[in-house]
């Protein structure tokens, strides 16, 4: 994960070791070669700029650690400001409500029909609740049937409607049986499209304001870049999301979305998907991300 960029912040960190103090001089190197390695790994230009000034303010300000040495010390005002940047504390899911009711959004290939049953599973193994699945891709059968596929896995009943082709009566009813049913959680997949567009954007705002939900989730390919970042600002636009799924960080991903979505949107990261299988699902924690990213 983040390779290419955990080097080259290696390598930039490096330019500090052996040297016996901070210095306006060695500090300016350093960062420069921070901020272009985050430039290099997808993060926007401005909120790398941001980041470096805040790390040098730090850096030659008042309160520095003088017990650590110059190398030391500018690995941990990194790691903290990255930690900082990615939302600080972990964030959990809101599973108030009586089913509490958690809906997917994101494009087409995000990750979303996946990721409703890792979600499920992990809230049927980790916290004892009884989940159900919603499938409201109605213009995809092959989505409906994917959606029973991962039910069976994980052996979480679906809800499905065949020959209705309206979302939101879907979800509505959904709840209804969730609730004479005794399912505490529902997990609504929606349909996305491979872009935004206004019908896609429409309908999930309809599903939306109709049923509420304790938790709206944005799904994000992790791997799409700068894309992830434009693409969760159209959603949280329109839907005021609740927090953010980062999905395939398992894959040859660069770390933008990763370092950039929460400052764009201002909205948690709360899971990230690293494979394909159904226990391939991980809290979000921003520090020990900032770990994994300095190595
Ligand atoms: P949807 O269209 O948003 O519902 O996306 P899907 O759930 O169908 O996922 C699209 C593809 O990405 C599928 O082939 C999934 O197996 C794959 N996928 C989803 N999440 C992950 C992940 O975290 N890592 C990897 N490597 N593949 C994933």
């Amino acid at each position: 994960m983040f390779d290419n960029l955990s080097d080259k912040l290696d390598s930039a960190l490096h330019i500090l070791k052996g040297h016996g103090q901070i210095t306006e001089v060695n500090v300016a190197e350093t960062l420069k070669e921070v901020r272009r390695a985050l430039v290099d790994a997808d993060v926007n230009y401005k909120i790398a700029k941001e980041f470096t000034t805040t790390v040098k303010e730090k850096a030659l300000g008042q309160d520095v650690l003088t017990a650590l040495k110059p190398g030391q010390l500018m690995v941990k005002l990194v790691k903290d400001e990255l930690t900082q940047l990615m939302g600080g504390e972990a964030e959990g899911l809101n599973l108030s409500g009586t089913p509490s009711v958690i809906l997917m959004s994101g494009l087409q290939g995000s990750g979303k029909t996946t990721f409703s049953g890792k979600l499920a599973n992990y809230l049927k193994t980790k916290k004892t609740k009884k989940p159900l699945l919603v499938a409201c891709d109605v213009y995809r059968p092959a989505a409906v049937n994917q959606l029973q596929v991962v039910g069976e896995q994980i052996d979480v009943e679906v809800y499905s409607e065949e020959g209705n082709l309206d979302p939101v009566k879907i979800s509505q009813n959904a709840l209804a049986y969730a609730k004479q049913n005794g399912h505490n959680v529902v997990i609504i997949d929606t349909a996305g499209r491979l872009a935004v567009d206004e019908a896609m954007m429409t309908e999930i705002a309809n599903i939306h304001s109709a049923i509420q939900p304790q938790e709206t989730l944005f799904v994000v390919d992790s791997m799409t870049g700068q894309d992830a970042v434009n693409t969760a600002k159209a959603f949280n636009d329109r839907l005021n999301f609740d927090g953010v799924i980062l999905t395939k960080l398992d894959g040859d991903t660069r770390g933008g979305a990763a370092i950039s979505i929460k400052s764009v949107v201002n909205k948690p990261i709360k899971f990230i998907g690293t494979g394909e299988k159904m226990d391939a699902i991980d809290v979000f924690y921003p520090s020990r991300m900032a770990d994994r990213i300095l190595g």
